[in-house]
């Protein structure tokens, strides 16, 4: 069944009209689902008992359910949801000083099949509905309402390519970021994307103000396409100029990540030519510590290469940060809770 959270600000308008009711039903239902946050229609007071009853018919309000979750020393909390239809997607929240921010995941599974990644080593089953994108957010959100807090803060950086499942992912943003919905802002909000480049020009043409993130991790193409395939398909001449063609569209700053192999692309051959290859642009580069993923053979590098190699970049010009590691007692990587639930027969 469809849920209220399919449907954006517009689309809940269109919705009501289209039964012939005012159109402002359809802003006093958003209302209760994102200022009230309520889970049951019977809780929305201010709208008729027929109303409600043909709501009740045709919309769920959450299509996710709460089946794990674990909490680090650091507050990092991971969440194990389940949709209707048995399928199991993570999502993470992050506490920062600047705030609460929430991992969220976009697909059941991945097909990118970077080398050194536990999402993809299930298939996608599906893409998810932006319904479900929405609902853990405010799963999440309606845990921090018993304590006061809020979320601040959203990357599209859980299991799943974005801009694979692209018209959900900006649904799933526009009612996280409408001010009658949950008003995170734009700026607040970041996509990230291993460089489908066809939704790259899309994405720039739609001029949001959402931050885009490139999942980098090889400045050449041979080692590229080792550790991501979908470098076969657009390899860095062909990503690089639509990534310039957002930068003129976009005055934004990009990011760029990019994971720190242990003797696999952290020499200081790769820094050097990662700093030609983001000569000119308005860019920083993200080292990302590796989480370690059983079945795979990567491993990190140690706090002191990761210095050298970012010593290396900012001697060129190229601006950076090491990441700081979450939740690292948890099982942190990126889909890992799922794949260890999966192991244990608990769903797909
Ligand atoms: N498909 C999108 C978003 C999901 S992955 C993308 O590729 O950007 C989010 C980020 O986590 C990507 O940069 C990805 O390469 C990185 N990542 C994947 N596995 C990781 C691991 N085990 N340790 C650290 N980062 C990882």
């Amino acid at each position: 069944m469809q849920s209220l959270y399919d449907l954006n600000y517009e689309q809940m308008g269109d919705f009501a009209q289209s039964m012939g009711w005012k159109r402002f039903r359809g802003h006093q239902i958003f209302q209760w689902l994102y200022r009230e946050r309520v889970t049951d229609v019977d809780a929305m007071t201010n709208l008729s008992k027929e109303t409600r009853s043909i709501l009740k018919e045709r919309f769920v309000i959450d299509p996710l359910k709460v089946v794990k979750k674990q909490v680090s020393f650091d507050g990092t909390t991971k969440f194990l949801f389940q949709t209707e239809d048995g399928s199991l997607l993570e999502s993470v929240m992050m506490v920062f000083d600047y705030g609460r921010s929430v991992c969220v995941s976009s697909q059941v599974g991945c097909n990118m099949g970077c080398a050194f990644c536990a999402s993809g080593l299930t298939k996608k089953r599906r893409n998810l509905t932006s319904g479900e994108m929405v609902a853990q957010f405010l799963n999440i959100q309606r845990e921090l309402d018993k304590e006061g807090q809020r979320l601040s803060h959203i990357v599209v950086m859980g299991t799943g390519e974005p801009f694979d499942n692209y018209e959900n992912v900006m649904n799933f943003l526009a009612t996280v970021n409408h001010d009658r919905g949950l008003g995170i802002g734009s700026r607040h909000i970041t996509i990230s994307t291993c460089g489908v480049v066809p939704r790259i020009y899309e994405f720039a043409d739609e001029h949001t103000q959402y931050n885009l993130a490139i999942s980098l991790h090889a400045p050449n193409d041979e080692l590229r396409s080792k550790l991501m395939p979908i470098n076969q398909a657009y390899p860095l001449s062909e990503l690089m100029k639509a990534i310039r063609y957002y930068g003129q569209e976009n005055n934004r700053r990009l990011t760029f990540e990019y994971i720190l192999l242990k003797g696999v692309n952290d020499q200081p051959q790769h820094a050097r030519q990662l700093s030609q290859l983001l000569h000119g642009l308005n860019a920083y580069v993200n080292l990302i510590p590796y989480n370690s993923v059983d079945e795979k053979q990567f491993k990190s590098v140690t706090r002191q290469e990761a210095m050298v190699f970012y010593d290396l970049l900012m001697k060129n010009n190229v601006r950076c940060t090491i990441r700081k590691e979450h939740g690292q007692d948890i099982d942190a990587a990126c889909g890992q809770l799922r794949i260890n639930e999966i192991k244990k027969g608990l769903g797909q």
